[in-house]
């Protein structure tokens, strides 16, 4: 068909399977075992249905607000989406334009290239060391632009701050994206670094320590003029992107910090738990700071057990590509389903 010469085509992004069976065991995107701060769901239930005949508030000005308070920075400086997808795509639109590549780690999330390729934008990746970390060296070459999740995914590797600087300092003429879609979960944010360059973009998200990922929440915080250059591009797009009850519980969310704090912690007990049983049974994986592990067993081939896992109805995360295909990405959860998990690891490393 001739018109088919004409059609955008896009590999698309393949987000982790979202089944939902009853006894099953979820640990293959990351999301929070636990529920959303107590106040959300007061709020949630008491919610003003009347209010849902209006268009929202297209700027989400109670939430920016409460973003900002939070984070010590002001209102124009914070801008929020649906999702830290929607966050980054807007970014990855408004900011890479200069027709060179733009550069990220070869390991990494793997929706960058997707969307460098949806809008054209060239890419090169740096290959992370054999540590998994990323070399700064590697971001000194000409670029249209940087992006780096920290910690990074899937590895969970954490670069401190003066790499992260470093690599800002080395790029001052492009703009620099640090995800930190994990950072909440032991990892020192690069907001700390906005005072110093105009060129850095901190992107967030609700859906991991906030345990919001239903409501699609994310934002980034920068300075004012990369932010309003970033509205005007969102609201050449779409205007009415987040929805009236995302905004309000949003906020809510964000106003409980003890909350926030305690389900973090909690993750991150269990994480470093597991870190020692998981070791126990033969597996070894980079130091993750996210709320997951990477591992690698000595002998049985990840593909494999990534397949018993699923027979058991527990789901992980795994990828058949180049450098990572010996590799599973697990998600913490709660106490209980890891020891399930751990339970069943045992019984299965056992038979080999
Ligand atoms: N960045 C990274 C590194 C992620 O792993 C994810 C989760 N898939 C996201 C961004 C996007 O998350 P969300 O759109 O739910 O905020």
């Amino acid at each position: 068909m001739k018109w088919e010469e004409n059609v955008r085509r896009v590999v698309p992004y393949v987000a982790g399977e979202q089944p939902n069976r009853p006894g099953m065991i979820k640990l293959n995107t990351n999301e929070c075992p636990y529920p959303p701060a107590p106040g959300v769901a007061r709020l949630a239930a008491g919610l003003d249905c009347d209010a849902l005949r209006l268009y929202p508030d297209s700027s989400a000005a109670p939430l920016v607000e409460a973003l900002a308070a939070y984070y010590h920075v002001k209102p124009e400086q914070v801008f929020v989406g649906v999702g830290s997808d929607d966050v980054l795509s807007m970014a990855f639109l408004t900011f890479f334009n200069s027709g060179k590549p733009i550069l990220f780690p070869d390991v990494t999330y793997s929706f960058y290239d997707v969307w460098a390729d949806l809008y054209r934008i060239p890419y090169r990746v740096c290959a992370l060391d054999e540590n998994w970390h990323i070399r700064p060296e590697d971001y000194r070459q000409p670029n249209g632009g940087v992006i780096f999740p920290n910690p990074n995914a899937p590895t969970g590797v954490l670069e401190g701050l003066e790499t992260v600087e470093e690599i800002i300092r080395q790029n001052r003429d492009v703009v620099v994206i640090v995800d930190e879609a994990y950072v909440d979960f032991g990892g020192e944010s690069a907001l700390k670094l906005l005072e110093k360059y105009d060129n850095l973009l901190v992107v967030q998200t609700f859906s991991k320590s906030r345990a919001m990922a239903g409501l699609r929440i994310g934002f980034c915080i920068g300075n004012e003029k990369l932010i309003k250059y970033l509205s005007d591009v969102k609201f050449s797009f779409n205007s009415y992107t987040m929805n009236l009850p995302a905004q309000r519980l949003g906020v809510e969310a964000v106003r409980d910090d003890g909350y926030f704090k305690a389900t973090t912690a909690k993750i991150i007990a269990t994480r470093e738990r597991v870190k020692e049983e998981m070791r126990k049974l033969g597996f070894s994986f980079p130091d993750s700071k996210a709320n997951f592990l990477f591992v690698t067993h000595a002998s049985i081939p990840a593909g494999e057990i990534f397949q018993a896992l699923r027979q058991a109805d527990i789901y992980v995360r795994y990828w058949d590509r180049p450098r990572i295909s010996n590799s599973l990405r697990i998600t913490v959860g709660t106490d209980g389903e890891m020891d399930a998990l751990l339970a069943f690891l045992r019984d299965y490393v056992d038979k080999f």
